[in-house]
């Protein structure tokens, strides 16, 4: 188990002028695995591609050798690996793990900012595989030397390779990505509705996707074809929840879980105890109402949860804001911090 989404290969990128400079690069790393960039690193804005991106080097290894030992993970999960290492006395296995790989993918490196020791675990981890010519590739949301608090040995060795950026796409691109996505998922659209979307969203490429799935949505629940004035009015809704304040669910946990003095993890977890369940019920009840978020989709922020234990616990909040004057007013200050 490799953790690569089976959907992002070099198959299903479209190469603009925005991201043909990375694109090329981790092209040529996939061909010649720590031979040519090493480390690769991509950097950009959110939603553009970096994950896609990476892991397409990945699938390409593998499919040259299906043998190869490819591994990715999220700078946290580096962490949160090693520190559960630690404190399980398994830091051999740990260092095993890491130092054996083929090729290593660590996706948004900027996490690492501020974190001592993991800074100091992969100088080692990027100086073993580095010595042994094994790829690396790392993603950023910005240059290496723009990280806080990176250490400078760190920023040194993640520009020893290639650091490539990519960009918003330009229009031709964003139709291009519309017109695979939608014959990927089997939608009929006229080509003058992508080109409307694609000139209404240019955002990022999640976004754009976003939409397209939103306006694939709007037409199924009104049994109509899918147009441009049916885009349209569905994209008039779509910016309408975005003006909410386009809070996500990660920041109204965040903030009620201060407010009640409880951790995320209770948040998201299982305990049953009334100090925890009622500020849950409260952080599921703002999420439905401040995020676009679908029940289903809130219920999987919270630990996995069913879509009707969210749907129970907005009703039990409804219940409560009526007649119980403490849960009122923590949730509108709670709501009205969110929205400042
Ligand atoms: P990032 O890691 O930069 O935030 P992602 O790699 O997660 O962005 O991309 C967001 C979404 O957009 C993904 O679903 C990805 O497949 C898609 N995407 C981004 N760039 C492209 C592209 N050039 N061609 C096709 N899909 C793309
Ligand atoms: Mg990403």
């Amino acid at each position: 188990n490799t953790h690569l989404n089976p959907k992002y290969t070099f198959d299903t990128f479209i190469v603009g002028g925005a991201n043909n400079m990375a694109h090329a690069a981790a092209v040529a790393a996939a061909g010649e695995p720590g031979q040519i960039y090493n480390p690769l690193f991509i950097y950009g804005g959110v939603g553009l591609g970096k994950t896609h991106l990476m892991q397409a080097i990945g699938h390409e290894m593998l499919k040259n050798n299906p043998k190869a030992r490819v591994k990715y993970v999220t700078s946290e999960t580096f962490t949160n690996d090693l520190v559960v290492s630690i404190g399980s006395g398994s830091q051999d296995a740990f260092r095993e793990e890491y130092r054996s790989c083929d090729l290593l993918l660590i996706d948004d490196v900027q996490f690492f900012a501020d974190k001592r020791g993991t800074q100091e675990e992969f100088f080692h981890t990027f100086n073993r595989l580095h010595e042994n010519n094994k790829q690396i590739v790392l993603t950023s949301d910005r240059l290496p030397n723009e990280i806080p608090k990176l250490q400078e040995r760190l920023v040194s060795r993640f520009k020893w390779g290639l650091s490539v950026d990519i960009t918003a796409p330009d229009l031709e691109t964003r139709i291009a990505i519309l017109r695979n996505k939608a014959k990927a998922e089997h939608l009929e659209i006229p080509n003058d509705t992508l080109s409307y979307i694609a000139e209404q969203i240019s955002t990022n490429v999640r976004e754009l996707e976003g939409a397209l799935l939103r306006v694939q949505a709007y037409s199924t629940m009104r049994n109509a074809d899918i147009n441009k004035a049916l885009a349209a009015d569905a994209l008039k809704a779509l910016k309408l929840s975005k003006a909410k304040g386009g809070l996500t669910v990660t920041t109204i946990q965040n903030k009620v879980a201060k407010y009640y003095h409880v951790s995320i993890a209770d948040l998201k977890g299982k305990k049953r105890v009334k100090t925890i369940v009622l500020p849950r019920q409260i952080a599921m009840y703002l999420s439905r109402e401040l995020t676009d978020r679908s029940l289903p989709q809130i219920g999987m922020e919270f630990g996995g949860k069913d879509h009707t234990t969210v749907m129970h616990s907005c009703d039990k909040i409804g219940e409560l804001t009526a007649k119980n004057d403490d849960v009122k007013q923590a949730v509108e200050e709670l709501r009205d911090e969110l929205k400042n």
